[in-house]
């Protein structure tokens, strides 16, 4: 099978033919008396419960409340250590050291080419310009996907720009680049835009995948939990490679009890507060002396150009206040990020910025 389909041909030799490492936890599931894995018997009394006892590999409980929110079956996902982790995963699976590239669109998410450095696989850009609105070009992107590339990263809401990429360009990339290489589209802000994830077209276009997040909408950054969606042969792959436990025990509590319905209606909650936040800090932020232009965003941040960035971050750090400077980003001179906060964060900002001249 995998000589012919599109997407296992791409994938490194040697990862396929790895035989993977046999966790206790994945040999064994069921069981009274537990002598398998060289865990201790007893949870010490400062730890949380159960925490001396290795976790289920992909917890099937957490995977069904995934499956159910992103609405894929759940042999379609792969919960990893954030999507920073599946990112590097699929670096590790589909690039050989030396050999193999990756393409991305500047400005965007750092963490598709730091993956890449440490794999050692070269990173084709492409980029995206402030005079066409950071607008995604597919006929610029294919000219581009020489055969060595292997992943485009296709980062919508793209970070740190805020908005999203056309719909049907992505996919107009994936369909032609069908067992040539994968379309990896990072949607880690995709609930503040609004819009239906890519991830309903995993059954029709194999070589797409989706990656998703706990840590923006449902505000559990602190927990690690990230999520690769894509049909189930590339997740088995995956899962050869990830490390043997990445849901630690704490994490899957956490992220269970955002997947409840009481915990999606807070995060729907939350989401629509920071969106209504990112629309009144906009128009407010417009209008400042400071501010050359605030762009369209989809996700929960704003990207302004402001006359001096450099203006802009001291006085703004001199207050506390913490914005991020990516004014050294492709074609990004003078533009500031500012994350969506409290009402009360996001006002002592906008003051700031407002006696900056
Ligand atoms: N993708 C994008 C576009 C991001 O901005 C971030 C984090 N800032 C990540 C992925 C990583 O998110 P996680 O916390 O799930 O690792």
């Amino acid at each position: 099978m995998s000589s012919s389909d599109p997407v296992l041909s791409l994938i490194r030799p040697e990862i396929l033919a790895l035989t993977p490492y046999s966790s206790a936890r994945k040999e064994a599931q069921a069981g009274r008396v537990w002598l398998d894995a060289n865990e201790n018997p007893q949870t010490p009394a400062a730890g949380r419960p159960l925490l001396n006892r290795y976790p289920e590999p992909q917890p099937p409980d957490l995977l069904a409340r995934l499956a159910d929110y992103y609405e894929v079956p759940a042999d379609q996902i792969l919960v990893t250590r954030g999507s920073d982790e599946g990112i590097d995963l699929l670096l590790r699976a589909f690039c050989r050291a030396g050999q193999d590239a990756i393409l991305v669109t500047p400005p965007t998410y750092g963490m598709y080419a730091v993956s890449a450095a440490i794999q050692h696989a070269r990173v084709v850009g492409v980029p995206l310009t402030a005079a066409k609105n950071f607008a995604l070009d597919a006929d610029a992107v294919l000219a581009a996907a020489t055969p060595d590339v292997k992943l485009v990263f296709l980062c919508s809401p793209n970070n740190p720009t805020g908005a999203l990429l056309d719909r049907a360009t992505i996919l107009r990339i994936a369909r032609d680049l069908l067992g040539r290489a994968v379309v990896v589209v990072d949607e880690a802000y995709v609930e503040f835009a609004g819009t239906p994830s890519l991830a309903r077209e995993l059954a029709d276009q194999p070589n797409l995948v989706v990656l998703r997040t706990l840590s923006k909408a449902f505000g559990l950054a602190g927990a690690r939990c990230g999520v690769t969606l894509a049909r189930p042969e590339l997740i088995a792959v995956l899962q050869k490679i990830i490390a043997p436990y990445p849901v630690p025990t704490p994490v899957l509590q956490a992220a269970l009890a955002v997947l409840t319905p009481a915990g999606l209606a807070a995060a729907r909650t939350s989401v629509a507060a920071l969106v209504a936040e990112r629309q009144r800090l906009a128009a407010a932020l417009a209008v400042l002396p400071a501010v050359r232009r605030v762009w369209p965003s989809d996700s929960n941040f704003l990207l302004l150009t402001v006359t001096d960035s450099a203006r802009v971050m001291t006085a703004t750090r001199a207050a506390g206040v913490v914005l991020r400077d990516r004014s050294r980003d492709h074609g990004l001179a003078q533009c500031v990020r500012m994350t969506m906060g409290t009402p009360e964060e996001n006002n002592a900002a906008l003051e700031i910025i407002a006696r900056v001249q």
